[in-house]
């Protein structure tokens, strides 16, 4: 018996590898839906609207404020990020898990709203490594990069939020636990609750 679509949220400091790691989860498993945010930030080369991201001018993201077509929103480096409501819902209702690739910030405000949301933070194997990857990707300067570092040590205040920490040191590995973890959280009761009440009227 399926049972229904449990809400995943993502966490972790930027160029920890959780974009990459979401691509190859959905390569890998059937059954995610990934969340594309809208951002008012630009758009890296490669990345494409509608993809990645729904590319807004901050005119465009307040007005969506406004109309309460976000499930939540938060400010990151300067930039307004936030997750458009109608896809979660609608993917949701259709049984499927979705994923969101949120900072921290919008994955509290997305357990207050969703309690049974499962909150997952990606961490790098060290420090030295994250700034590596910053600087490999080679999507922004070495000064976006020093300000996302500060950030990360802002986050790493907030990991004990979160259900559950994933270390991304080989990104085979760490896709296996990813999706282990999901898969496990669909074996509790409270996302059973069909089969057991259908096992209780076996019995009685
Ligand atoms: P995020 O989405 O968390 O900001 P990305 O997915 O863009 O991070 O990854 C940042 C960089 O690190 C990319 O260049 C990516 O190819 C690389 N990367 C991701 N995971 C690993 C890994 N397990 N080992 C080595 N490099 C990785
Ligand atoms: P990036 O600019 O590297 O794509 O993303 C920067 C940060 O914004 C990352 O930590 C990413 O998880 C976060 N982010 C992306 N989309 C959303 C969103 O819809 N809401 C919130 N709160 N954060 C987001």
């Amino acid at each position: 018996m399926k049972n229904k679509g449990i809400l995943i949220v993502v966490s972790g400091f930027s160029g920890a590898g959780k974009g990459t790691l979401m691509k190859k989860l959905v390569e890998e498993y059937e059954g995610y839906s990934l969340s594309i945010s809208a951002t008012t930030r630009k758009p890296r080369p490669g990345e494409e609207n509608g993809r990645e991201y729904f590319f807004l001018t901050r005119e465009e993201f307040e007005q969506k404020i406004a109309d309460n077509a976000l499930i939540e929103h938060a400010q990151y480096c300067d930039n307004y990020y936030g997750t458009p409501r109608d896809y979660v819902e609608e993917q949701m209702a259709l049984g499927r898990d979705v994923i969101l690739e949120i900072e921290i910030q919008g994955a509290l405000a997305v357990k207050k709203q969703y309690p049974d949301a499962v909150l997952l933070f990606v961490a790098p194997p060290s420090a030295e490594e994250l700034r590596r990857r910053l600087l490999g990707r080679g999507t922004e300067t070495e000064e976006v990069v020093d300000k996302r570092l500060r950030r990360a040590k802002e986050e790493a205040q907030g990991i004990e939020a979160y259900d559950y920490l994933l270390i991304n040191d080989d990104l085979e590995t760490c896709v296996k636990e990813l999706h282990a973890i999901i898969d496990a959280a669909h074996h509790a009761p409270v996302r059973n609750e069909e089969f057991i009440e259908k096992i209780r009227q076996e019995l009685a």
